[in-house]
């Protein structure tokens, strides 16, 4: 209970924290996008109305990640949809397909899946499932040159929720790492933000599913995430 309540409380102090970065970091934002906005004519005039289209929408592009922070790392109720796993699954693996062949990695859907429908915030949800996806990645060895990195997503249902399952064969978690793994600001790695499993459980928790893990030090680690299945009659 001690160890509800204290990560229950940095998650609240991790909300306000962001909430004002995020109000800091828009009005500058703002500004700048007013301004480029005035000097577009005199650019166009230039032959770079090039470089004015790209400013305004890299700018809109930091708005939306702002948002999309704000929104999954405050307890506000989920904006939600009616959804396929499948296709969701689909989406997301599609998202990672780049990343993978540049780390040698492989992303395996296992799209037997049954036609199970979940009510998400797809944005939020995706945002979960990517997080967990590239922490899998992370978990390969890259300096050992190993190849073989295996991710393999799941789903399957029980009379209640949806459990989909991202495993991968990486380096595994010792003890420490997993009792750790929540909490805001936990990373073992050199640029980590610590920041992606605290706020994948929060989203979960808000969607009122559950995230559960099963680690082994050189072995892998599974991540399971279970959501109320929505029966379509
Ligand atoms: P970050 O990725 O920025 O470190 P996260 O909250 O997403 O933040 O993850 C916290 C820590 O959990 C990671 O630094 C890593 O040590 C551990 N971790 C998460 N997923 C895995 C995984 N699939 N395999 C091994 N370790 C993992």
């Amino acid at each position: 209970i001690e160890q509800t309540a204290y990560r229950n409380d940095k998650l609240a102090m991790l909300g306000k924290i962001s909430a004002s970065i995020a109000h800091e970091i828009r009005n500058p934002l703002t500004a700048i996008r007013g301004f480029i906005q005035l000097l577009r004519p005199h650019l166009i005039k230039l032959g770079k109305d090039e470089y004015a289209r790209i400013i305004l929408m890299e700018i809109d592009r930091a708005n939306d990640i702002i948002y999309e922070f704000l929104n999954s790392s405050k307890p506000s109720a989920p904006q939600t949809t009616v959804i396929p796993v499948s296709s969701l699954l689909k989406e997301v693996v599609l998202l990672t397909e780049s990343e993978a062949l540049m780390k040698g990695c492989q992303v395996l859907l296992h799209d037997d899946i049954l036609p199970l429908h979940i009510s998400v915030d797809v944005k939020q949800i995706k945002q979960v499932i990517l997080n967990m996806v590239k922490n899998a990645m992370d978990a390969f060895d890259l300096l050992t040159g190993e190849n073989g990195g295996l991710i393999e997503i799941r789903a399957h249902r029980d009379n209640k929720n949806v459990h989909i399952c991202i495993s991968d064969n990486g380096k595994g978690m010792d003890h420490n790492t997993l009792s750790h793994l929540f909490d805001p600001f936990f990373t073992t790695k050199e640029s980590g933000t610590g920041l992606g499993l605290s706020v994948s459980y929060r989203i979960i928790k808000n969607h009122k599913g559950y995230i559960a893990v099963n680690s082994t030090v050189g072995k892998g680690t599974e991540f399971v995430i279970s959501l109320p299945i929505v029966e379509i009659v």
